[in-house]
């Protein structure tokens, strides 16, 4: 049996009908007819909410050349992407980045407190190649940055990179066969092919909470830290400069979990802002030892972890799980429940009904593990969530729910409602105001908008058709990565490939992979074009329709980002799913497909 699984509530002690019926009022109070439309964009009078507050501006001259591969976005897409390029010889590769560094998520995400939330041995790229020891299970944000930053040293990267540059468009030149890109710096250079991993949650946003332009106190997005203001450093250094401050966090989701420690040591008076409580479950980080890292990290380690992580979490049918986390132990719990069924009743519905048993189980030991660490009973029956894991992102921590003992710290929960108002002195929630002299947005980041509204530019294909055409109903690909129209263009991201949302990394360095060898041959043959067929494109959107589709949201699922924030999901959110057969499956596929040589479903046009 599963040690962690050891402490289990029994099925017994469960009453599922009270439960669902809880979850659906806890539900009711905070559907609301905006949805997404309640958010607000970082526009006129709150564009400065944006402004990058680590880097120093540059001056340079446009660049008007040619490169071989240019790539959109300087994260762990781009990074993987120009790091496999090179293994294969293509090193004339252009990374654009609108921030001041390589690093994505890890240059903008500074805040106190942030790391990674699925290990560190599987969550960092390339840590074969850099020879790289994470020194933690989980590894806190500067370390991942520094990473990102030796990946790019190592392979060459810096060398052509734009950073500090934001792309405005992406021409397709089918006479020469190229990209034309333009930039807001003025570049307008041309590239053989472009590779585009502009990320899924980059976007900051903040609450549509009325009044929020007229606040007199100093604010900032978590994406945006202002340490000059709270003192303190991204290592957890103490922000001394909160002592005497009264700061309001608004929002209480993956980021908040992880920087509100921070704030409630240093601050001195904390409000935490709730609208929906997050489920917090047991970190258990610790560092890693060299000796035993030395012992494991024999040639082919990190693929073999990454391989036996999906298997875990995500399909196969593995005899050791050498993660160990709260991932795989939830894909354990339901491994456990159908080992005890007999073999003429296993089915899709058993397989789901252990999947309910195993949630329920399993919140309500989150919801207990509350009343265990928070003294103050009322706050602690205000911080349960009441819904099922996955209809949020799950958190892990082993500090959060311990900050609300802390004298200076204040839980204010808004019974699903969310702010009121927000004022010149502070914000109102139920009737009261509260003065603060900060107020912290840890409110997320866009999801679900259109693809070239987060792209910031429309990519524009062979006949001059435009990609936010193509996608008007939802995204259309082979495997995620190639689209119909777009010749040489390679697109970095999860969906309709492997969709493993627990690690995303490993799609990317995956589709990494997929990239050099496509381009690979490309040169090696002298063709001057590769394109996906329509007949190709279409065969696999049929395909992926008909599996279970995206993971089973439960109807009873409390609005977030994972469920259009509680409406009706759009047509093209139905063409936001992976391989039916599961991420495992999808790993070997892709291998098989590139291995072979064939490539099929490509074009290769000399
Ligand atoms: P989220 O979108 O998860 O959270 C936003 C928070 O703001 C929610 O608690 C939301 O409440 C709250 N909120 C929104 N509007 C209001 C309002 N009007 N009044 C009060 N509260 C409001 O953003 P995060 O930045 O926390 O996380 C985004 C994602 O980034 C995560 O889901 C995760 O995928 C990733 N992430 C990953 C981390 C890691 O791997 N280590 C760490 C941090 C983030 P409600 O829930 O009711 O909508």
């Amino acid at each position: 049996m599963d040690e962690r699984i050891g402490m289990m509530a029994t099925q017994a002690n469960v009453n599922k009908e009270a439960l669902l019926a809880k979850y659906v009022a806890e539900r009711d109070k905070r559907l609301r007819a905006d949805g997404v439309d309640q958010y607000l964009r970082l526009e006129g009078q709150l564009a400065h909410y944006k402004a990058d507050p680590y880097a120093e501006p540059i001056d340079r001259d446009p660049v008007t050349d040619h490169v071989t591969f240019a790539f959109i976005g300087g994260g762990f897409a781009g990074l993987a992407t120009g790091a496999r390029l090179a293994e294969v010889g293509i090193t004339d590769v252009r990374i654009i980045e609108k921030g001041g560094d390589f690093g994505g998520t890890w240059y903008w995400n500074r805040y106190p407190g942030a790391q990674c939330d699925t290990a560190s041995m599987i969550y960092m790229p390339l840590l074969e190649e850099t020879g790289h020891m994470p020194s933690e299970k989980y590894a806190h944000a500067p370390e991942i940055l520094a990473h990102c930053q030796r990946i790019a040293r190592q392979y060459g990267l810096y060398e052509k990179a734009l950073l500090q540059t934001e792309v405005t468009g992406a021409r397709w030149d089918d006479a020469n066969s190229r990209w034309v890109i333009t930039t807001n710096r003025g570049d307008h250079f041309t590239a053989s092919y472009i590779g585009l991993g502009t990320g899924p949650l980059h976007i900051p946003k903040l609450p549509g909470i009325p009044g929020i332009e007229t606040f007199k106190g100093h604010s900032f997005h978590t994406s945006r830290w202002d340490y000059d203001y709270t003192g303190g450093d991204p290592a957890g250094g103490l922000m001394e400069k909160l002592a005497d401050k009264r700061v309001a966090i608004i929002g209480t989701g993956a980021t908040s979990v992880q920087a509100v420690p921070h704030l409630a040591r240093a601050a001195g008076e904390l409000y935490v802002v709730q609208r929906t409580p997050s489920s917090v479950d047991v970190r258990n980080n610790g560092p890693i030892d060299p000796e035993w890292f030395a012992g494991i990290a024999t040639e082919g380690w990190q693929r073999r972890w990454l391989e036996n992580f999906t298997d875990n979490q995500a399909g196969g049918n593995p005899d050791e799980d050498l993660v160990q986390d709260g991932w795989t132990e939830i894909s354990a719990r339901i491994r456990q429940k159908l080992a005890g069924l007999p073999r003429e009743k296993m089915s899709w519905d058993a397989i789901i009904a252990a999947y309910e048993d195993s949630d329920f189980e399993k919140m309500e030991e989150i919801r207990a593990r509350v009343d265990e660490i928070v003294d103050d009973g009322e706050t602690a029956q205000l911080l349960k969530a009441w819904y099922r894991q996955m209809c949020k992102r799950p958190c892990f921590h082993d500090s959060y729910l311990q900050a609300f003992n802390e004298p200076s710290t204040r839980l204010i929960d808004t019974d699903g409602k969310g702010v009121e108002r927000i004022t010149e002195r502070g914000f109102v929630v139920a009737g009261t105001e509260y003065e603060v002299d900060c107020i912290i947005y840890a409110s997320g980041f866009e999801v679900g908008s259109s693809y070239e509204r987060r792209a910031g530019f429309d990519l524009e294909g062979r006949d001059g058709r435009k990609l936010s055409e193509e996608w008007a109903e939802g995204m259309r690909s082979l495997h995620g990565v190639h689209a119909h129209g777009f010749p040489n263009a390679f697109f970095v991201q999860p969906v309709q490939g492997a969709n493993l949302i627990s690690n995303i990394p490993h799609n990317l360095t995956d589709i990494a992979r997929t990239i050099a060898a496509v381009v690979g041959k490309a040169e090696r043959d002298g063709a001057r074009k590769v394109e996906v067929s329509r007949e190709a494109q279409d065969s696999w959107i049929d395909m992926l329709l008909q599996g279970p589709g995206r993971m089973r949201r439960a109807p009873d699922c409390t609005p977030g980002y994972y469920n259009n924030e509680g409406q009706e999901p759009t047509p093209a959110m139905r063409l936001s799913i992976g391989y039916p057969a599961g991420p495992s499956a999808y790993f070997k596929f892709i291998e098989n497909w590139r291995s072979s040589g064939e490539f099929e479903g490509l074009q290769f046009e000399r």
